[in-house]
């Protein structure tokens, strides 16, 4: 099974490299373009190699590899294969060539791209995912967009289903077509970032894959039991400030409330820098409050995690206080409710205000089971 044509109106196929072998037999697919997601070159075909676009993605089929940021450029070299953009100067002939096909009808497309890899299974199978959650979304499940107003888990849930989905479409013409897990998760990232394609580099500018990144990074620092380097960190607080005009891939949440400095009343976190976990709220539950509540990594934490090490004290920022008001530990670590959270960036509540901006009452927390605790 060389090729395997992916189901639906695209002349759209997919294989491994046993199909180039034979320059000769592979030639008489006319393909119109190939993507090659390996590193692979068409050097030694000749002048055969003219007969169709190219484009080679040096990538190995590893759970750690990031084809994510190539799939804006590799769905946008599809696209450009299937249906090609018409010349201007050939515009007279053109307008003929887009009536023919029409006229032809949605059997195919004007072009045919072959998408292959080494096996045909994981690599080229994602790229031609991410090609059918773009170009059909609503074939799985309808287009995901950053600004939806679902939960972070509800848009997770549905970008595995509609990857899911999709990966099983590839399927239908290729049964042994599987991405492995690391892809699959870059895939509903794609999804999940609404598949930009407007240039080659769309992903990598889009905040959830330079979120991803970094903690893909932080994970491969962790692995190796150091601290992440202090010019890469990232303090989600200015970023807030940068990335004002960027689109926003959560929902913005009204401030509800302060976390302050119990000695001198400094402000260490707004409710929005509150990472949630299980016992943030403590809702529903009889237990005590969980003595640690999670934000995330904000400016004034620099001088704590400048020095690289992996955990330590985190130090009321106003000089003239400098009271211990909790701790940070980049492998994290387990909660009191037995939840895990890494890297953690703990306040001590009881070393913190909690304040209610709403309501203007200082110091009084939500009961249990209201909504609104901080
Ligand atoms: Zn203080
Ligand atoms: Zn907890």
């Amino acid at each position: 099974m060389a090729f395997s044509k992916v189901p639906g109106k695209e002349d759209l196929y997919v294989g491994g490299i046993f199909a180039l072998r034979k320059p000769e037999t592979f030639l008489e697919k006319n393909f119109t373009s190939v993507l090659s997601v390996i590193k692979y070159s068409f050097a030694g075909w000749g002048e055969e190699a003219n007969r169709f676009q190219h484009m080679s993605i040096d990538i190995d089929d590893m759970d750690d590899q990031d084809l994510l940021v190539h799939l804006s450029s590799a769905v946008r070299f599809i696209e450009r294969g299937l249906y090609p953009p018409v010349a201007p100067d050939e515009s007279t002939s053109g307008q003929k060539q887009r009536v023919d096909i029409i006229n032809a009808g949605p059997q195919s497309s004007p072009g045919s791209v072959y998408v292959h890899c080494a096996m045909g299974k994981s690599r080229s199978v994602s790229c031609v995912v991410a090609y059918l959650l773009w170009k059909h979304p609503h074939r799985f499940g309808g287009k995901q967009t950053a600004s939806s107003t679902a939960s972070t888990a509800q848009r997770r849930k549905s970008a595995a289903d509609a990857v899911e989905k999709a990966v099983k479409w590839v399927r239908e013409g290729r049964p042994i077509a599987e991405p492995n897990p690391g892809f699959m998760r870059q895939l509903e990232l794609w999804w999940e970032m609404g598949c930009p394609v407007d240039h080659d580099g769309a992903v990598e500018s889009h905040p959830i894959y330079q979120k991803w990144l970094y903690e893909t990074k932080l994970k491969e620092a962790r692995d190796l039991g150091m601290a992440p380097e202090a010019d890469w960190i990232r303090f989600v607080d200015e970023e807030a400030e940068t990335e004002k005009n960027e689109p926003k891939p959560e929902v913005p949440e009204e401030p509800k409330g302060e976390l302050r400095c119990k000695k001198c009343r400094r402000i260490l976190a707004t409710s929005k820098f509150v990472v949630e976990h299980q016992g943030t709220g403590n809702k529903g539950s009889s237990n005590a409050p969980c003595p640690h509540i999670f934000i995330e990594t904000l400016s004034w934490m620099r001088p704590a995690l400048e020095d690289g090490a992996l955990d330590g004290r985190l130090n009321c920022p106003n000089a003239k206080c400098g009271a211990t008001v909790g701790r940070f530990a980049w492998q994290g670590f387990k909660c009191a409710c037995r939840e895990w959270i890494c890297p953690a960036f703990s306040l001590n509540r009881g070393r913190v205000d909690e304040v209610d901006i709403r309501r203007g009452v200082l110091g009084i927390r939500n009961p249990p089971g209201r909504n609104g605790s901080l």
